[in-house]
């Protein structure tokens, strides 16, 4: 058995060093730590003294990434997720001053070594699907790689999954090592810890005595408690908690086989274009790059956007390939469920549950993989119609849908 609960692969080498941060190379050994939880305010400390450190604070009772004073040692799942970290909201690229005819360019400066404390293991395997997308095949984002090389990621297991939540609907677990550093997993009075890359390895050395060695036995007992969502109260779960891997893909084969389905006339109608599901997705990755030029001065920025806005896909000279909600809603399911799986081999979603918490009209992916998943192939012209409602009520909205269990 391997530290994080997963059958331990013949090829390991015994201390062999792991790979680059957030991605432990196939074979290497993870090793086992533990540390009280009373001394993480020390650790924290000790990470203080050598990097900037992030972890979970609530802001006017609103779960945020900030500190390090005042930490939320039960690390609630924050409203913006650490994606921000590695892809920030807005980035500047650049400065440029006019010379002549020319301009003289000052790039953008290296990213300070930080601490990434707390982050929740579904929003790690986010980072490390962005990962993909910016640093494999042929343009590299070196901006993204600094960064990613610039932060240790500290994950912890969910104790208490919340309601919104379906990570395991996506081959995911509460107690998921996909991206982190180094891994912590809640056991009574202690964290047992895998570290799991060169940046874990360093985040242990920086603590030193506060963590001691654990056999691999200790850890993977630890991790094995967090290996599903077993467990939650079906009392309180939603449209989201209640949906399942196997109602995903039979949504996705629909939406692969028929483009035009005529759902997605219905779907785009209550989408209201606020674009809070793209922001607060950990995978979503959408960008604009900005020139601003004020006298002989200016930068350039890249700066999160939305495929739900119409001018995002606006080309000069007007032409824009996604003219109505439409097309924007059914690009944004059919890029998670059917485009990225084409090019990546896994969907783009890790189920965290934010756009079933926020979304104002309930057109999520819970939602809308459960209405395509129960729609009939009866509709006039052959496509899909909704007419099989799932019993966890997913049409209401995810946020409003408590205690019905999840159907069946
Ligand atoms: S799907 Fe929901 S959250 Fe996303 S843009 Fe439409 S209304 Fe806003
Ligand atoms: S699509 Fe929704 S559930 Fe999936 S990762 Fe994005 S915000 Fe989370």
């Amino acid at each position: 058995m391997a530290l994080d609960g997963s059958p331990a692969r013949e090829s390991a080498t015994e201390g062999a060093v792991c790979g680059g941060p957030g991605r432990p190379e196939k074979g290497c050994v993870k090793k086992g730590y533990v540390i009280r939880k009373a001394d993480l305010p020390a650790l924290l400390e000790r990470f203080a003294g050598a990097c900037d450190v992030y972890a979970p604070v609530y802001e006017d009772g609103v779960p945020v990434f900030g500190g390090p004073e005042g930490v939320a040692w039960d690390f609630p799942k924050t409203v913006v997720p650490p994606k921000e970290f590695f892809l920030p909201h807005t980035e500047r690229f650049l400065k440029f001053r006019r010379q002549g005819r020319g301009y003289e360019v000052q790039p953008a400066g290296a990213p300070a070594p930080t601490v990434l404390f707390g982050a929740k293991p579904c929003d790690m395997a986010a980072v490390d699907m962005l990962r993909r997308v910016m640093l494999e095949g042929r343009f590299k984002d070196e901006g993204f790689e600094e960064r990613r090389n610039s932060v240790i990621a500290v994950a912890v297991a969910c104790e208490t999954p919340d309601r919104y939540c379906f990570c395991d609907a996506f081959g995911l677990s509460p107690g998921s090592t996909r991206g982190a550093d180094l891994m912590l997993y809640p056991a009574g009075d202690l964290m047992y810890a895998v570290a799991l890359t060169g940046n874990g390895e360093r985040a242990v050395g920086l603590g030193g005595t506060l963590f001691a060695q654990a056999s691999p036995e200790e850890v993977a007992g630890a991790a094995s408690r967090y290996g599903s969502r077993d467990g939650h109260s079906a009392g309180a779960r939603t449209a989201g908690s209640c949906l399942t891997g196997e109602t995903v893909r039979e949504a996705a084969g629909r939406m692969a086989t028929d483009f035009h389905l005529p759902y997605w006339e219905e779907a785009s109608e209550r989408c209201l274009s606020c674009g809070i599901c793209t922001y607060l997705c950990p995978t979503c990755h959408c960008f604009a790059v900005v020139d601003r030029l004020r006298g002989d001065v200016g930068t350039r920025s890249r700066c999160w956007d939305s495929c739900m806005y119409s001018g995002y896909s606006l080309m000069a000279g007007g032409h824009n390939p996604r003219p109505t909600r439409l097309e924007r809603v059914r690009q944004r399911f059919m890029h998670k469920l059917v485009y990225h799986p084409e090019r990546y081999g896994e969907m783009l979603c890790v189920g965290c549950g934010r756009c079933v918490e926020k979304c104002p009209v309930g057109l999520h992916v819970a939602s809308v993989a459960s209405e395509l998943a129960a729609a009939t192939d009866e509709a006039p012209g052959g496509g899909a119609r909704m007419d099989g409602v799932p019993a966890s009520g997913a049409r209401t909205g995810g946020a409003g849908v408590g205690g019905a269990g999840c159907g069946g």
